[in-house]
């Protein structure tokens, strides 16, 4: 990452040593120290598992400025957040988002900078990202064949996404990561090809248990859940899975394939629930410091920072203070009926 610093207002921050903030450790005792930063809710597709077909988004004018998130991004790095995701939405329709990724590329505490995408656009930003200091990106894939692509999606082509991410792979970007949301009888035959995809071009894949985020109208959750153990098994009929210890800070579990480069990840919020150990929270495209994902705890920072426009010791003693309310994890039922009513674009998966 290079040294150059962002040109907003100067931390004031730098609380005398004696009231130095505490690093965010919550009531349970879990230490934060990655965030997701989200800069949009909107979208070029509409996936049906996370979104509705119609939908309203926010009015822009209400969205975090870039200079916002970045002077967020900032307030992490010095409470001791070392890892960094900007996702959404979709983070690459955000106009200027790579002055961001510059902004946070530059800060020293970051060690990960990483991105989340349906890479849609990569194409034309990979190497922007790359020059600017991203460490890894995640790209949602949830199937190789271009009509399935496209009824998932609603809007889709599956060449774009693909496109997106040979260009990832030309510009030298290293474990690359795909994430795939498996649906029985949508897409959990596909497993195994998704590997072998995967396995061909030396990137990483994880597989995720749909969670039940929003009204989406479109499928009954409860009747498409396929559970990581039930992908395990498809896959353990052709490849040998060998456990690690792998973590790359977030909530996949992973698996080696014998011989191969490859890991594969499970990231299962019902049938392996990962709160116990949750290092995670969120920020909002609207500013919300979200606690978790599968709860409604949550803080508006976009007042604290408007309220503050150069005290950075303010925004952070909030942070801070937002820690006391970390639940203790999600309460997810596939067969109740919704009760987190934001949507995963809305959530910043
Ligand atoms: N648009 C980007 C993308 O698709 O990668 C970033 C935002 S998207 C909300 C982040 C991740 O959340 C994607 O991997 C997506 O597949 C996943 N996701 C969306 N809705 C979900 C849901 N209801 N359950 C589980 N994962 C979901
Ligand atoms: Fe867009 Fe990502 Fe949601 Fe799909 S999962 S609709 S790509 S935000």
């Amino acid at each position: 990452m290079n040294s150059q610093q962002p040109p907003f207002a100067p931390s004031s921050g730098d609380v005398p040593a004696e009231q130095s903030p505490p690093a965010l450790i919550d009531r349970f005792g879990r230490h934060v120290t990655y965030v997701r930063l989200s800069v949009t809710d909107r979208c070029d597709l509409r996936c049906r598992y996370c979104m509705s077909e119609k939908m309203t988004f926010l009015p822009r004018a209400q969205l975090l400025t870039l200079e916002e998130t970045a002077r967020l991004g900032r307030c992490f790095s010095e409470l001791g957040v070392t890892k960094l995701r900007v996702t959404g939405g979709e983070p690459l329709v955000r106009p200027n988002v790579i002055w961001l990724f510059e902004q946070l590329g530059a800060l020293a505490g970051i060690h990960d900078l990483t991105l989340t995408t349906n890479a849609t656009q990569l194409a034309n930003y990979a190497s922007a990202l790359k020059d600017a200091g991203v460490t890894r990106i995640n790209i949602s894939l949830d199937t190789l064949d271009p009509e399935r692509f496209r009824n998932i999606t609603r809007i889709g082509q599956i060449e774009r996404t693909l496109g997106g991410l040979e260009a990832a792979i030309r510009v030298g970007f290293q474990r690359i990561k795909l994430n795939a949301v498996v649906l029985k009888n949508r897409n959990h035959d596909e497993v195994v090809d998704l590997v072998r995809f995967a396995i061909e071009r030396g990137i990483d894949i994880s597989f995720i248990e749909e969670m039940p985020l929003g009204v989406i109208g479109d499928h009954d959750r409860a009747e498409a859940y396929y559970s990581s153990d039930e992908i395990r098994r498809d896959l353990a009929e052709y490849f040998e899975l060998l456990p690690t210890i792998d973590n790359t800070g977030g909530p996949s579990k992973y698996f080696r394939i014998a011989d191969e480069e490859t890991r594969v990840g499970f990231i299962s919020p019902h049938s392996h629930n990962f709160c116990g150990d949750c290092n995670r929270v969120r920020v909002t495209a609207l500013g919300r410091l979200l606690l978790c994902l599968g709860q409604e705890h949550s803080m508006d920072l976009r007042r604290t920072l408007h309220a503050n426009p150069t005290d950075d010791a303010r925004v952070k003693k909030a942070i801070v203070a937002a820690m006391d309310l970390k639940p203790s994890g999600h309460n997810f039922d596939l067969e109740a009926k919704p009760v987190i009513f934001r949507h995963m674009n809305m959530t910043g998966g």
